[in-house]
């Protein structure tokens, strides 16, 4: 695309065709480049369901899609790929093994198999092994623990780019999720889904030694930060710890779901809190000279409205100077990882001896074109390219093998299919929804025009969040009749839940 002239880009207008072919109403597109001072990123543009985003639309798009052709697609839970079988003379990939219950199961695939497993975000010993921090929290996709990495490598796959992952973000786990997003501590200014940026006030980090790693309100590339000219990961020590004063407390909470001047917080000992710097030291184990050097110098750097040591905005140079001082750990968190076997532009996995290997593709994050310069939403981008061009590919019929049944015809095992998703009581009517976790189930009983019981059925919603939300909701809804209020800070999972009692009190 032509400097600046990212509207006439036909990349994105073909996004924007194919998100209305899949039933967007109202897609946009925005400027939004990971680096903004590189060469060409005013030509960088994002396609969004609808503006503003955040809320899992994409998502529920898709699932909405594949849920339409029911009859060509089958979708099997609980039956993870294990295995790759490949003919050891030709080298053609034949199916897969899987487990089901526990036992393996052979799936032939004719014409191919696409390996769309994501990455290795959630095996721990991959992440010491492959990336550059020894632990870090991962924001998301739990059961990403690398197996595609695992069974390409097993097939001779040329496994790439192991040890880029968009992290680390200096973060706190809520213990109340036992996970956190990566942007909603540190950063310059509050963000509509990320919340508020806690650090641009009177807040520092530093190591254990008591010294700062960064300036603290930036906001990273995907953990990436200023480095000499270029972006390098951020590195950043373990244990860490966000060190704030009083003025710091007053004026915002840590995280939007936190209680105001953090007060639960503290009272719940997440906060850490002492009448000077030198006990809070004590308290956390961090060197209190270090610390107490630390931050005279950083008030200092206040004062003259410089910061030599990282370059913090001089707007944002505010000292820690009210007792009492507060702490609390940062952790380093990620969103994913992008290495794994590398792919052409058919989406073919390349060998590592050279060529493709025949009959596999794949697709996503796994072996993610995006390099060590990852820029915001080239993941989803080519989830959806790659997707597209693995599933076509895979599909044309192959003369290189037999197209025969090799069960005669036979059918193989599937899943029992007959069971019902979910089980109702006498009476009770299903509703669905669709919450910030996918699918909300209830069952809904109604007595003479009155709702007298709701249970939930399914729910994958944010513990803490709109976990919380789904906890009131039902007894709200029997109180008052199924009037409910949105529960703060959970509009998705509450108009989820709305949805689903509308649907159940329509049957
Ligand atoms: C909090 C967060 C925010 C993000 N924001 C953005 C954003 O704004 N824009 C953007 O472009 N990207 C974003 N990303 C990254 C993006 O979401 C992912 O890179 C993308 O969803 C990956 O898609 P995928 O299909 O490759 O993998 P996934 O969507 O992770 O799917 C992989 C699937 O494979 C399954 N699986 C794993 N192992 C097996 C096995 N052995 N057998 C069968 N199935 C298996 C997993 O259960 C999972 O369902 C974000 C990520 C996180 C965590």
């Amino acid at each position: 695309v032509s400097k600046g002239h990212w509207e006439e880009s036909s990349i994105l207008q073909s996004f924007l065709n194919y998100m209305k072919f899949l039933g967007a109403k109202d897609p946009k597109v925005e400027i939004r480049a990971e680096y903004p001072d590189a060469p060409g990123a005013d030509s960088i543009g994002s396609a969004m369901v609808h503006s503003p985003g955040g809320d899992g639309a994409l998502y529920a798009l898709i699932q909405e899609n594949v849920n339409k052709r029911k009859g060509n697609i089958d979708v099997w839970y609980n039956a993870p790929g294990k295995k790759l079988i490949q003919d050891p003379q030709t080298g053609i990939i034949h199916g897969v093994i899987i487990e089901v219950n526990g036992a393996p199961k052979y799936v032939r695939a004719k014409n191919g198999v696409i390996l769309a497993t994501g990455g290795y975000e959630n095996n721990p010993d991959m992440f010491r092994n492959f990336a550059i921090m020894q632990h870090a929290y991962s924001k998301g996709a739990r059961f990403n623990t690398g197996d595609g990495i695992v069974m390409a490598d097993d097939v001779q796959a040329n496994i790439v780019n192991m040890g880029n992952n968009n992290g680390p973000d200096p973060n706190v786990i809520n213990p109340e999720t036992g996970i956190s997003f990566g942007y909603m501590v540190a950063g310059s200014k509050d963000s509509a889904w990320a919340g508020p940026a806690f650090t641009r006030h009177n807040v520092i980090m530093v190591g254990q030694d008591g010294k700062r790693f960064w300036n603290e309100v930036q906001k990273t590339r995907h953990g990436r930060v200023p480095f000499h000219g270029d972006y390098v990961h951020l590195m950043m020590p373990d244990p860490a710890y966000m060190v704030f004063d009083e003025n710091a407390r007053l004026a915002s909470k840590i995280y939007g779901s936190w209680s105001e001047g953090s007060e639960k917080e503290i009272a719940a000992g997440l906060v850490k809190k002492a009448d000077t710097l030198e006990e809070l030291a004590k308290i956390i184990g961090v060197d209190a000279k270090g610390l107490a050097d630390q931050v005279a110098q950083y008030n200092k750097f206040c004062e003259a409205g410089v910061d030599p040591q990282f370059n913090r905005p001089k707007a944002m140079l505010k000292p820690l100077s009210k007792a009492p001082y507060y702490a609390v750990q940062v952790q380093p968190t990620f969103t994913n990882t992008l290495g794994g076997p590398e792919r052409n532009q058919n989406a073919e996995i390349m060998s590592r001896n050279g060529g493709t290997i025949l009959h596999l593709y794949g697709a996503g994050e796994l072996g993610s074109i995006w390099s060590h310069k990852y820029s915001g939403s080239g993941n989803i981008s080519e989830s959806l390219v790659f997707g597209r061009l693995a599933g076509a590919n895979a599909a044309v019929v192959k003369s290189d093998v037999s197209q025969e049944s090799v069960l005669g015809g036979k059918p193989g095992f599937r899943p029992d299919e007959t069971a019902p998703l979910y089980q109702l009581q006498p009476g009770e009517k299903l509703g669905i929804g669709r919450g910030m976790g996918g699918v909300i189930a209830i069952a809904v009983k109604t007595d003479g025009g009155k709702i007298v019981s709701i249970r939930v059925l399914n729910q994958h919603e944010t513990p803490g969040i709109g976990g919380k939300a789904i906890a009131t909701l039902p007894n709200e809804a029997v109180a008052n009749n199924g009037k409910i209020d949105n529960v703060s800070g959970t509009s998705v999972t509450s108009n989820g839940f709305r949805t689903a009692l509308a649907d159940a009190l329509s049957k």
